[in-house]
């Protein structure tokens, strides 16, 4: 079997990615969201161990000390990392692993590893406010974090293999599934031409 795609994610908060990423692991079976680590709090609706692992400060630095983090940075005053471990176990089962990373995040595991790398943007900054708005979870002062800290990601766009602008909802799902597919079969041509090679 050959070692799943690692695909990072990368939008600024409020641009729908997770909603994106919702209906894509819906309709494409063999995808496997990797969840991070985070010392932020639940929001409502969300489960601990299936959106995050939630964790202490304590807890979050014992982690990265005992077990590595593939990559881990400071988001909006919080800490996130992605488990090396459990990344690695499973694209070697198989899986195509999706992290949702920020900038940050996406520029280490650029480093140590080949990622196919996707950057959502909202259409407008005026549409990422009423959006963030509108969801309803963030209190002012995380919202503000948040816009300004959107301008400064916008910036990273450039260094990510494609670019979806999420403005209908349905249109940015099928392009997302579209690049997933389309690796899929380039990395099917570089296993069948591996295999050529050995023979
Ligand atoms: P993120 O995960 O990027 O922080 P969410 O997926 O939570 O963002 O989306 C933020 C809000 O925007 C949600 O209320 C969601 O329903 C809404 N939303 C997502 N995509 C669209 C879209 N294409 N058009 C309008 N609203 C959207
Ligand atoms: P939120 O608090 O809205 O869930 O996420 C805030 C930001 O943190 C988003 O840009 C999200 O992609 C990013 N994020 C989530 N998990 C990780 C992670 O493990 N590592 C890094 N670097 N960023 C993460």
């Amino acid at each position: 079997m050959s070692e799943g795609i690692l695909i990072v994610l990368s939008a600024p908060s409020g641009c729908g990615k997770t909603t994106i990423l919702r209906q894509v692991m819906a309709d494409l079976p063999g995808l496997s969201f990797s969840v991070s680590h985070t010392t932020r709090q639940p929001r409502p609706g969300e489960v601990n161990g299936r959106d995050y692992h939630f964790v202490s400060h304590e807890q979050f630095k014992a982690v990265r000390d005992q077990y590595g983090f593939l990559e881990w940075a400071e988001v909006h005053g919080n800490f996130y990392g992605t488990s090396r471990q459990e990344v690695d176990s499973r694209l070697a089962a198989g899986a195509d692993v999706i992290l949702d990373i920020d900038v940050q995040g996406a520029e280490q595991v650029r480093r140590n590893a080949q990622p196919v790398t996707v950057f959502i943007a909202p259409p407008s900054l005026t549409e990422l406010e009423r959006r963030l708005r509108g969801r309803g979870t963030e209190n002012e002062e995380s919202l503000r974090r948040r816009l300004t800290n959107a301008k400064k990601e916008m910036q990273a766009a450039d260094a990510y293999t494609y670019l979806i602008v999420n403005d209908r909802l349905e249109q940015a799902v099928l392009e997302l599934k579209s690049v997933i597919i389309a690796e899929r079969c380039r990395r099917r041509r570089a296993v069948a031409d591996a295999e050529h090679a050995t023979v």
